[in-house]
């Protein structure tokens, strides 16, 4: 038995067994062959491509099932490749001449392809590049005898183990299928950490030896609350867990309870409590966590997985129908926040040094109005149906901030022109998130009707941490004292100007933190739906002016250490059962 720490990314407990996904570049041998194998060669490459024709139908049935025809339809692209006969020709050549087993020369072959279609003027062909690239990955699995699509729709639940997983990938985790998971890399706020919080899989990340350290089908308990991984437990370790598995489970049922309870202080000062989604199929989630509303709905979910962006009708749809179901409440949709740890694919948004500091968010939707006017016309049109709210991510000044609003309104008129309805008065929002936006609050408050807090990102900048690389995120610390200085800056300013100021980055859902914010006078906290009801109780349990010496006394200290040290004990005494 051997425990394993990690970063706690998900609370919960989980025991199963491995299993081991690989989403990284195949890494290919290669083999000299002799000409009389030749032939043995090609028929292993024909055997792969039927496979993986047939591993094609088989998706485009059950896209055309669950999506309709057109979607299925996309995948025909990946089957002309594999009928393709010049591609076969250039592939025998290539195998004579090198004199190399398959899987290289074909490698070889269509990686020319992807350069060559990549840097073409043709927009079709452009377009096809990711197709083409699904298809290598898919024949060269084949051809190595590797697990192949629907890589995670596992047969029995199980634990996932992984190098590293994207937003993507964990997107398409289900509950069903997949009791917790664990990575060598990430901190607690990369997208795969928040994705798995708002699936409530229990995760940890960030333990850099998992792979490593943990074979196939060994028995694994997951601990996302503490960070912690026991592999091989014995049997009075597997019983203390089960233990503790029921008693987690309990503690949330109890909480769910304030679920329909005010959000207010004893003494009745009331703040709001929403919740972040990533896909409208959590609104389930947000209702049944009391939630008054969606503070962050985080748009970019409905880019990723595909090869084409999605349809206003599309987009309209998924705002529409989140709106209308949580009416009156407000839902705040995010406009898309492409580029950091979540990509779109590879041709669209081409791969950078810094992808966190690169061509990301406001600054991609900027550089790309047409796709920026076609969100804003389904977000404008889903207005009349609810209390519907807009955000600008990544605002890092003032011009970019008008420009966005520019935009905006010139949508608004296209669509008073054509008699479309949407709502005159929505209110529009930046994200604080960039050093440079905290710092200038002030003058973006002319331009917009609230605030919202992005710490997720504002602690990365400001501290110069990257939040999903593991070997620092002992730096991340949201209670440095630079952080506490620039949150209350941002509200104090906030205030004066007359705007409300909300937080939706992971902050907010930590109890011990939420008490400082609380005394900070946030008028919003915005967070996972599991992590609602502890906020909740936290707020139902404090005076206000409590909260306020809270923060007298957090701002006079001079490491994130002290600063977390002294929540923790303040929070012992309001609400003793959230410390350990
Ligand atoms: C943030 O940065 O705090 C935030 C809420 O946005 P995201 O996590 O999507 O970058
Ligand atoms: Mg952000």
């Amino acid at each position: 038995m051997i425990t394993l720490k990690g970063i706690p990314a998900a609370p919960g407990v989980a025991i199963g067994n491995a299993l081991f996904f690989d989403s990284e570049e195949l890494s290919l041998p290669r083999r000299a062959i002799t000409e009389q194998e030749i032939s043995l060669e090609l028929l292993r490459l024909e055997e792969a491509m039927i496979k993986t024709r047939h591993q094609i139908i088989q998706i485009q049935k059950r896209v055309s099932t669950e999506l309709g025809r057109d979607s299925a339809e996309i995948l025909n692209a990946h089957l002309l490749v594999l009928e393709d006969q010049a591609l076969r020709e250039e592939i025998i050549n290539g195998l004579k001449q090198q004199l190399v087993n398959v899987e290289v020369v074909f490698n070889e072959i269509m990686r020319r392809h992807l350069k060559v279609f990549a840097r073409t003027e043709d927009e079709y062909l452009r377009e096809r590049v990711a197709d083409i690239d699904d298809v290598r990955k898919r024949v060269l699995r084949n051809l190595l005898g590797k697990r192949t699509d629907a890589a995670l729709q596992f047969e029995q639940p199980v634990v996932v183990i992984a190098r590293d997983l994207s937003p993507s990938e964990t997107a398409q985790m289900h509950k069903r299928h997949v009791l917790a998971f664990v990575t060598d890399v990430g901190g607690r706020t990369s997208h795969t950490a928040i994705m798995a919080k708002s699936l409530e899989i229990p995760a940890v990340v960030g333990l850099e030896a998992a792979t490593r350290r943990i074979q196939k089908g060994d028995v694994v308990i997951v601990d996302g609350s503490r960070g912690e991984v026991i592999v091989d437990p014995d049997p009075p370790t597997v019983q203390r867990y089960e233990l503790e598995q029921r008693r987690y489970q309990e503690a949330n049922r109890q909480l769910l309870q304030l679920k329909d309870l005010p959000a207010e202080t004893l003494d009745r000062h009331p703040v709001t409590l929403s919740a972040n989604i990533e896909l409208p199929d959590e609104v389930p989630s947000v209702i049944a966590h009391g939630a008054a509303g969606i503070g962050l709905f985080r748009t970019e979910f409905l880019y990723l997985n595909r090869n084409d962006f999605p349809t206003e009708e599309e987009q309209y749809e998924a705002y529409a129908s989140t709106v209308e179901r949580l009416a009156p409440h407000p839902v705040i949709i995010r406009t898309m926040d492409l580029g950091g740890d979540k990509f779109f694919s590879p041709l669209q948004m081409p791969a950078e040094m810094n992808p966190f500091m690169g061509w990301r968010a406001i600054r991609f939707s900027l550089a790309r109005p047409d796709v920026f006017r076609m969100q804003l016309r389904a977000i404008l049109r889903a207005s009349t149906k609810g209390n519907l709210k807009l955000m600008y991510p990544m605002i890092s000044g003032v011009e970019e901030l008008k420009r966005a609003n520019e935009i905006l309104h010139e949508v608004e008129q296209e669509l008073s022109r054509e008699g479309t309805p949407f709502n005159a008065d929505i209110e529009v929002g930046a994200m604080i998130e960039v050093p440079s936006a905290a710092l200038t609050c002030d003058l973006l408050a002319q331009d917009v009707d609230f605030f919202s807090i992005g710490t997720n990102d504002l602690i990365q900048y400001s501290l110069a941490v990257d939040r999903v690389n593991e070997k620092i995120a002992y730096l991340y610390e949201p209670t440095h004292p630079a952080i506490l200085r620039l949150i209350k800056q941002i509200i104090d300013v906030g205030h004066a100007a007359g705007i409300w100021v909300g937080m939706c980055g992971e902050m907010a859902g930590e109890p011990a933190l939420s008490l400082l914010l609380l005394g900070m006078g946030l008028d919003e906290f915005s967070t996972s739906p599991v992590q609602l009801p502890l906020v909740k109780q936290v707020i139902r349990s404090v005076e206000y002016s409590f909260a306020k010496s809270v923060v007298d006394g957090a701002l006079k200290l001079r490491t994130g250490k002290e600063v977390e040290a002294f929540l923790q004990a303040h929070l012992k005494q309001v609400v003793p059962a959230l410390v350990e």
